[in-house]
Order: C-alpha cells, then sequence, then structure tokens
C-alpha cells in the first residue's frame, strides 16, 4: 500500500522518525513490522523490515529509524511529499494488545524500543491497565530515543516505570543507572518476576543474555518474548 510522508522529525543525532498517511487505513498489532519501500528511481531497489512505532489507534504511522547502511541512508533523506510502498504488518512474537493480561517487561537496546513505544502509546490511548516497566538500554545520552516522551510518560502513569541504563559513558548530570541490565538491577524495579510477561528486542548478544537471565532468574521460557533484528532480509 501507497503511503505519503507528512512528517519528518529528528530524533537523535543517527535516528529519524517518519510519519506516513497509508491510502487506507492499516490494522496493525503493536510489536508487528512491514516492509518498507521507497518509490522513486533515484532510491535502493530493496525492501526491508520496520517496527510500527505508532499506536494503531492514530491515523498515522510512523516508522523510527536508525541510520546504519544503504537504505536507512536513503529513507533519512526523504521529505515531505514523497512515498512509501508498506507491506503487510507481519510478526508475531512481539505483540501487544489488550488480549494481554499480564503486566509486561520490555527490555530495549537502541532502535529496539520501537515495538514497545508501539505497546505503550496503544496502552495510553487505550486506557488499559497493565503495569509496563520499560528498561531501555543505550551507548550514550544522546543515543536515547523519545527521551522526553518517555520522561512526561513515566511522570504521568504510575503503572508505567522507565529505567534508562548507559553503557558506554557517566554524564556528570545523569542520575539513571549506568553498565549493561543485570539481574540486580532487575531486581531492584521488578517485584515478582515469573508473574509477569516479558519482551525483548536488541542486538542478538543482548537478547542472548537477557533470556539466559530471566530463565536463571526462573522465569519460564513461555513468558518470554523477543525478536532478534540481526539479519536483515532473514526475518520471516
Ligand atoms: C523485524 C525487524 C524490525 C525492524 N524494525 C526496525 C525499526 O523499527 N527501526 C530501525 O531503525 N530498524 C529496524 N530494523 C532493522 C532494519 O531493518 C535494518 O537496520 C535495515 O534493514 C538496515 O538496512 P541498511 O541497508 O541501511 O543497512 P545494511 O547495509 O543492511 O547494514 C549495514 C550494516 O549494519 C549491519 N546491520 C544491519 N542490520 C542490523 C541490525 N538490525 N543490527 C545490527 N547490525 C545490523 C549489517 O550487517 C551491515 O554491517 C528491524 C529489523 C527487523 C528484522
Amino acid at each position: 500500500m501507497k503511503a505519503e510522508i507528512t512528517g519528518v522529525k529528528r530524533e537523535t543525532h543517527d535516528v529519524k522518525t517518519l510519519r506516513v498517511q497509508p491510502e487506507k487505513k492499516i490494522d496493525f498489532i503493536p510489536g508487528q513490522y512491514c516492509l518498507l519501500s521507497i518509490m522513486g528511481d533515484d532510491y535502493p531497489d530493496d525492501s526491508k523490515p520496520f517496527t510500527f512505532a505508532s499506536s494503531p489507534e492514530k491515523d498515522f504511522v510512523e516508522f523510527t529509524v536508525k541510520k546504519i547502511g544503504e537504505f536507512t541512508s536513503a529513507l533519512h533523506e526523504l521529505k515531505e511529499g514523497e512515498t512509501l510502498e508498506l507491506g503487510k504488518p507481519r510478526g508475531k512474537s512481539l505483540n501487544f494488545d489488550e488480549s494481554v493480561e499480564k503486566d509486561v517487561v520490555f527490555i530495549a537496546g537502541g532502535s529496539g524500543i520501537t515495538p514497545f513505544i508501539s505497546a505503550i502509546r496503544y496502552s495510553i490511548d487505550k486506557d488499559l491497565k497493565n503495569g509496563m516497566t520499560l528498561f531501555f538500554s543505550n551507548r550514550e545520552y544522546r543515543d536515547i530515543i523519545f527521551k522526553t516522551e518517555l520522561r512526561h510518560t513515566y511522570e504521568d502513569y504510575s503503572r508505567i516505570k522507565v529505567i534508562n541504563t548507559l553503557t558506554h559513558e557517566e554524564e556528570d548530570h545523569w542520575d539513571g543507572e549506568t553498565g549493561l541490565i543485570d539481574r540486580d538491577m532487575v531486581e531492584r524495579y521488578v517485584d515478582d518476576v515469573k508473574e509477569k510477561l516479558w519482551y525483548i528486542c536488541g542486538p542478538p548478544p543482548m537478547i542472548d543474555s537477557m533470556e539466559e537471565m530471566l530463565e536463571y532468574m526462573g522465569v519460564s521460557s513461555s513468558n518470554i518474548r523477543f525478536e532478534k533484528w540481526q539479519i536483515p532480509g532473514k526475518h520471516d
């Protein structure tokens, strides 16, 4: 389906959000993604997977894109009025909607925040009651996407907790966590770990270590959901 770009927002030094207006409403579940291609002869003849970052309750769709190679650089060059082609929504592993009854814990590394910002936005739009705890790991302060929105969410909704950690930098003014997410950090913020539904999205080594940590903490594998983003093209 064709979708016109109606807004471009710079989020960080290497991340932009594209807001698009699809020809007709797309029914997706927070956590899903689609294949994007860029319409026009000047662009890579390719399609790559990107997660719906907006809430499905909105009449626009947003993708938040980290620039790492040819295709993502081309996406960063796009301007309002240009057109994307969106494939159908795909993916099950990170889906979150009102059928989820448990409180959830999201563990995100860098651009792995996108499925979870969609879920958080959706849960606010629908006034859902799930407790939500987000552990968000980044290298440096300047890498944190959605800083302001997440801070306001944390301040405004007592059921939503946001824990930021920086792995490569300690800023003088930084009052969040530092270092990799580990058992000690998790247990300081989450009670009854076996009762929660855990979602992980980020670089493959992070997913492997988080999965191992959760299993060691006694979380059943049926309560752990994750998606590895490592092999573009071999994701389905
Ligand atoms: C299901 C799914 C959902 C995704 N959702 C998003 C999203 O919402 N936002 C977003 O910014 N990205 C997302 N990605 C990743 C995105 O698809 C890739 O970043 C993109 O395909 C890279 O294309 P490229 O041509 O710019 O870079 P490439 O030329 O393909 O890659 C450049 C370099 O980066 C490495 N690389 C590629 N992808 C990754 C990766 N994911 N992690 C680490 N190294 C990588 C490659 O091995 C290569 O060395 C998602 C991936 C999957 C599988």
